[in-house]
């Protein structure tokens, strides 16, 4: 068996792994490489491999640094299936739609621009079509089952508690006589977290490739501290009549905020305050939430069946046009206004950070993840000015930072996971995370499991093959 790392290697983005195993070429994931503009181009319109050759896709989830590349692989020649659960599917195409969408605006904004200097038009990777003709090859697969991929490679999808119908992969190969089993987290969730069960305990296997996002941290926030963090925060907004902007990712934080929001409001330990989630695409998003409780905890799944809908209250709003965006910058307080995109590099957002950041009675949670070089990670890091739309802007709202409320299981939860699998895996492939995360977890891997005879620990570098 040979595997190759072709993206979300040594970083978090473009998570690409190919497999090479009887007889078959099966690529897990195939993720929009997402950074600066130049280096994102190189490795979305080459993907690494041949899409011709790959026989089969197996999709962790459907978060666009996993799916987001789906449309090239058709486009270039891959005329294989795709497999993933059925929400996955759903998002997916969300997703594939909603990206799709924003490279021909960003494309036309660039043309626009750079056409003045004459310079050369820029294309978007794939468009509405080539997310049709994926889309068509999309199969279900439901967890736990088992897919036969070729006649000698089986997989199944296992319930990683990350985003609503998120797997960890196991792949089973049979090459002259014996059997290899590949498993891949996929990115892992966390215990305890709102509408998702746990990550399901992870099956036997011979490697495993980890996702290595929080390698080096630990989220130190309980559940108590975040409900305290919300509770705090919304009563702030409601005594000074002011905003809460939270830059969120439509699929996951957006409905997990809701939903503590909610639990808090039916205690009777807050006045319910206006939300706003002012996004097309959560509005979409959220729609697949509500399709499938198959996939809630137990929680989430009472709530469904004994009061119906657990993403609505009559205080929370789905706002969709842009007009209606647009009338938000005015409204008065208090409020929440949950936007995307999730690191402020584009979207509404930014409009409505440029309307509340200069008041210091506003208030801008920060969710979710915020990877180097962002808007969302200046605002992390506490910088006095920010730019928005270019223009240094000073920054005058008080940044509430949670870090308890990641979908990514921390260093303790990747470690946990790890010693659940019986026998240890005789390789261990440390991928998605940023160079210092992935170390720092290939080390404390090493020290916990190194003593043990023949464990391998690995953090690949992109585009490297490694032999099993
Ligand atoms: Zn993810």
């Amino acid at each position: 068996m040979k595997i190759s790392f072709h993206g979300a290697a040594r970083s978090v983005t473009g998570s690409r792994h190919l497999i090479e195993a009887g007889g078959a070429r099966v690529l897990l994931d195939c993720g929009l490489f997402q950074g600066r503009r130049h280096e994102s181009d190189v490795h979305n319109r080459d993907l690494g491999f041949d899409p011709e050759s790959v026989d089969v896709v197996l999709l962790s989830h459907a978060h666009i640094d996993h799916s987001g590349a789906l449309p090239v692989l058709a486009k270039e020649g891959f005329s294989g299936k795709v497999y993933m659960t059925r929400a996955t599917g759903e998002l997916t195409r969300v997703m594939l739609d909603d990206s799709a969408r924003l490279q021909e605006n960003d494309c036309a904004y660039v043309n626009k621009k750079e056409g003045r200097r004459g310079k050369q038009c820029r294309r978007p990777y794939y468009d509405s079509d080539d997310v049709r003709d994926i889309s068509r090859r999309f199969m279900d697969a439901r967890y736990d089952d088992t897919v036969t991929v070729r006649p000698r490679v089986k997989a199944s999808l296992h319930d990683a508690g990350h985003i609503l119908g998120s797997a960890a992969i196991r792949l089973v190969a049979a090459t002259r006589g014996s059997t290899t089993t590949v498993l891949f987290t996929g990115d892992l969730g966390r215990k305890q977290m709102p509408i998702l069960r746990d990550p399901e305990s992870p099956p036997p296997c011979d490697a495993l490739i980890i996702e290595s996002t929080y390698g080096d941290r630990v989220h130190t926030e309980s559940a108590e501290e975040i409900k305290a963090k919300v509770h705090q925060m919304v009563t702030h907004a409601v005594a000074h009549r002011s905003k809460i902007i939270v830059p969120a990712f439509a699929v996951g934080r957006t409905q997990d905020l809701v939903m503590r929001i909610k639990a808090l409001v039916k205690e009777g330990r807050i006045e319910p305050l206006p939300i706003y989630i002012d996004s097309p695409m959560a509005a979409k998003a959220t729609a697949v939430f509500r399709n499938h409780p198959e996939c809630y905890d137990e929680e989430t799944y009472r709530t469904f069946t004994s009061e119906g809908d657990p993403f609505a209250a009559r205080y929370i709003h789905y706002v969709s046009s842009v007009q209606e965006s647009m009338k938000l910058n005015a409204t008065a307080g208090p409020c929440m206004i949950i936007s995307a995109s999730g690191m402020c590099e584009g979207g509404r957002i930014l409009h409505h950070l440029k309307h509340a950041i200069q008041d210091e009675a506003n208030l801008i949670a920060i969710v979710g993840f915020q990877a180097e070089h962002t808007l969302g990670r200046k605002l992390v890091e506490g910088w006095d000015t920010v730019p928005i739309f270019g223009v240094p802007t000073p920054r005058r709202a008080q940044v509430v930072r949670f870090n308890g409320l990641s979908a990514h299981a921390d260093r303790n939860d990747l470690l946990a996971y790890i010693r659940a699998i019986k026998p240890t895996p005789a390789k261990i492939f440390v991928v998605h995370g940023e160079e210092k995360q992935s170390f720092a977890l290939a080390a404390a891997i090493q020290a916990e499991h190194g003593g043990h005879s023949g464990i391998d620990v690995v953090v690949p570098e992109p585009g490297s093959t490694h032999e099993l």
